[in-house]
């Protein structure tokens, strides 16, 4: 591609954030009526100017989508995208990287690698010849990597015997306010919902560790299950906790059981010398997952599974086929280290990002998140609400006596907001409390001051209501 499209590229990703900015968060469609304009508007039965169709597409999403790169989307770690990332993603498309051979791209599959020790690094690993990470399609495909490498790790006779031939059925840990995600890992494997044990959190909804260590113990007991891994969450989706992740790697050291860490948003305060130390103990980890596509601010689609068992990684996934091309010696062939065959060169918008902002410049980017965080603190407590959660992080939970009450609810407050067009805020439900509370999480870059004095005064409006 000639330069001058590169920078067309990135005026093009700016320009389309700043404009959406003056407009609705969100709007509501009925599925049938959208569907119906859809094939009307996109008929499939005849060839057309693809600028037309493109323009179309562009009309259809614009008018109808939850902007997640809006300032004022307070949602569910969907970030704002960083242009560059945008830029890297479609001159990867142009290319069709195929990384599922190193062979085939090697330049994509070097650039993605070097990304991911940059990432190893920061979670405190030595970027050695011990790391195996790729890139995954987000923190599902992690996590169910993570199930299948422990898996592996834990029965050597697994690959071949499956959860058939074990003399015990296999279970995980996770903190009751970690990712349910591990409930879809699990039935893959065809171990079903059962071999997931809930911890208990404590009150700031935190996994308790003397709990984990009594169930591994009880379960040890029966001599009908075989604990083998436990997942430590560094930054929970509904309250943004973070495990004792020492405490955790203690009872796995001790006990024998691999220790994941889900960092899949939190992962990103590493780049914050401010706030990496509460991350401390990931480095313990035997495997992380950490999501390109929340708090790094690259396009969907862009997870990470990061291990420090080459053997562990290679019983998982390795599978050899006649067809495929040979493998080059000093370089793993990515169809054979992790879930995907075919695969789109996902993580070089990462290193994209890394590349143009460095650290300083990514520390930036986190660190503003986190001062706006504390901004909303600030300001629901100044307008009357309290805050209910406890965490370094952005992510703000937070309710109102009317709510408590049930004078109204979390869910018609934020529908309100929603309406209003002002904002995007959700509803959640944390352990141990009765009604639902109100989750707001500064997931864009982009938000600033008066973002999060216009949201509160949306809240306010909608308890007014
Ligand atoms: C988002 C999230 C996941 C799931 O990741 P996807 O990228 O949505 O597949 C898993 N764990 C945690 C803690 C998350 O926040």
């Amino acid at each position: 591609m000639p330069r001058s499209s590169f920078a067309s590229l990135l005026a093009t990703a700016d320009a389309i954030a700043r404009q959406l900015a003056n407009g609705p968060v969100a709007t509501r469609v009925a599925p049938a009526a959208l569907r119906r304009l859809v094939a009307e508007r996109l008929p499939l039965d005849r060839a057309q100017d693809p600028d037309q169709v493109l323009a179309t597409i562009e009309d259809l999403i614009r008018r109808f989508s939850v902007h997640v790169t809006h300032p004022r989307y307070f949602g569910l770690f969907n970030p704002s995208v960083l242009p560059e990332t945008v830029a890297a993603a479609a001159l990867t498309a142009v290319y069709n990287c195929q990384e599922a051979v190193w062979s085939h791209a090697p330049a994509a599959a070097e650039i993605e690698q070097h990304a991911l020790r940059r990432m190893a690094t920061l979670i405190g690993w030595s970027a050695d010849a011990a790391l195996r990470a790729h890139f995954t399609s987000g923190g599902q495909e992690a996590n169910l990597s993570a199930v299948v490498v422990a898996l592996a790790h834990a029965f050597p006779g697994w690959a071949e015997q499956g959860v058939r031939g074990l003399p015990a059925d296999p279970v995980l840990y996770v903190a009751g306010e970690g990712h349910h995600s591990f409930i879809r890992a699990v039935r893959v494997c065809g171990l079903g919902d059962a071999a997931v044990r809930w911890v208990p959190v404590d009150a700031q909804l935190r996994m308790d560790v003397a709990a984990l260590r009594d169930a591994i113990a009880e379960d040890r007991a029966t001599g009908r299950h075989a604990p083998f891994l436990v997942v430590g969450t560094a930054g929970t989706t509904a309250a943004g906790a973070i495990d004792p992740l020492p405490a955790i790697a203690d009872a796995c050291d001790e006990l024998g059981v691999w220790f994941h860490c889900d960092a899949a948003w939190g992962g990103g305060a590493l780049l914050s010398p401010t706030l990496r130390g509460h991350l401390a103990g990931i480095e313990r980890a035997h495997s992380v997952t950490w999501d390109a596509h929340k708090w790094l601010s690259c396009p969907m689609g862009s997870g990470a599974f990061l291990c420090r068992r080459p053997d562990a990684v290679a019983a998982a996934f390795d599978v050899a086929s006649g067809y495929m091309p040979s493998a080059r010696e000093g370089a793993d062939d990515p169809h054979r280290v992790s879930m995907q065959w075919s695969r789109r060169a996902i993580g070089v918008p990462v290193a994209a990002a890394l590349a143009t902002r460095g650290p300083d410049g990514y520390a930036a980017l986190i660190d503003h998140q986190a001062a706006m965080g504390d901004a909303l603190r600030a300001g629901l407590l100044r307008a009357g609400l309290r805050v209910v959660n406890d965490t370094p992080l952005p992510l703000v939970c937070f309710t109102h006596d009317r709510i408590d009450s049930g004078t109204t609810t979390a869910a018609a407050i934020a529908r309100h907001v929603e309406r209003s067009g002002v904002a995007w805020v959700s509803p959640v439900k944390l352990a141990a409390r009765e009604s639902r509370v109100l989750r707001a999480c500064i997931t864009s870059f982009r938000t600033e001051q008066g973002d999060v004095d216009a949201l509160i005064a949306a809240v306010t409006a909608a308890l007014d209501a």
